[in-house]
């Protein structure tokens, strides 16, 4: 016997917006012949289907154990409804506002899917500073209001271009219903500023970097503020920094690429690394060895430990491979 065709609106909170969770509802409800829709809403995600029940089951069992990588499903209602959706396949439909009380996913490092793209000189996001994808990149940040869609980021005056919209329309792409998505043509541009405002002319990555060279101060753009950067192995670079901000003997932290080159300042515990890599990329205090101070001047004076970081925004990756002499690829991370 056929199974029978029932009809439910489940609602789904937690942290479920900005970290691909509408387009993994739609994959899955197609994949289990659902018709219906999936929405967000100002409460969470919001899903009405209709199918055989067996079915429905799966949807929500499957929401639960399979939900994507960002999110954090906090409780799953159903309830049966007797609004049909039948015959209209599975789609996802407009954000509906309202008073927020829906979780965001956070800012996230960038994946490596996205850097390989940034470093692949045959990319077009080669060397792009705002490349981010469903599964990674800032979202708090550049939220303006809830339910989070494009028009509700700092986004906004940025419409995609054709090929990045081809992209967000895709089932299969990893910038499915990616919100942030964009790209050179369509997207914001980075710029080197001086002292006094003025646009510095030439590439903004390589100027940063000769300017750090030189021993210079530079605010550089983050996630939520600027990060004032300097050489840590520059004394006087050092120096200068903490007049500036008056801070005499606080310690600083050091950005390094990638973990193992924290090797020669600090040591390392088993499960440390992994501290370093976890995709909210915490500053970590780790015990300086004994050439850490002659190696790093002044960057925390008197401290058996040293703050370590490492890099997260595009914009930090490509200082470092504009130091690496720009490597196509991944491998020198
Ligand atoms: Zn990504
Ligand atoms: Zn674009």
């Amino acid at each position: 016997m056929a199974d029978s065709i029932i009809s439910q609106s489940i609602r789904v909170s937690g942290v479920v917006q900005g970290v691909g969770f509408r387009p993994f509802v739609w994959r899955l409800a197609r994949e289990l012949g659902l018709d219906g829709w999936v929405r967000n809403d100002s409460r969470g995600v919001e899903i009405e289907v209709s199918g055989a029940a067996e079915q429905v089951r799966s949807l929500i069992e499957r929401i639960e154990r399979e939900a994507p990588p960002l999110a954090r499903v906090n409780s799953i209602v159903a309830r049966d409804t007797t609004r049909e959706t039948k015959g209209g396949g599975f789609v996802i439909i407009d954000s509906r506002s309202g008073r927020a009380a829906t979780m965001l996913g956070h800012d996230t490092a960038i994946c490596r899917d996205c850097l390989g793209e940034m470093f692949d000189p045959g990319n077009r996001r080669w060397r792009y500073a705002f490349t981010n994808c469903t599964n990674c990149g800032p979202r708090y940040t550049i939220s303006r209001g809830l339910p989070y869609d494009r028009v509700r980021t700092s986004l906004k005056p940025f419409p995609m271009c054709a090929r990045c919209q081809g992209e967000y329309r895709q089932p299969n792409d990893r910038r499915f219903h990616a919100e942030a998505s964009c790209c050179p043509k369509c997207g914001p541009q980075l710029f080197l500023l001086d002292g006094e405002g003025h646009r510095l002319p030439g590439d903004p990555i390589a100027g940063t970097l000769d300017l750090l060279k030189a021993g210079k101060i530079v605010a550089i753009k983050g996630l939520g503020g600027f990060h004032l950067a300097c050489d840590a192995r520059n004394a006087v670079a050092v120096a200068v920094l903490r007049e500036r901000k008056q801070r005499d003997e606080k310690p600083f932290v050091v950005m390094l690429a990638n973990a193992p080159s924290a090797a020669p300042f600090v040591q390392m515990g088993v499960g440390e690394p992994g501290l370093l890599t976890l995709g909210t990329r915490p500053a970590i205090l780790l015990r300086k060895r004994s050439t850490s101070d002659s190696n790093l001047p002044g960057v925390a004076p008197g401290l058996a430990w040293l703050g370590v970081m490492l890099p997260y925004t595009p914009i930090q990756f490509l200082l470092f491979h504009e130091a690496a002499k720009r490597p196509p690829g991944i491998g020198w991370l």
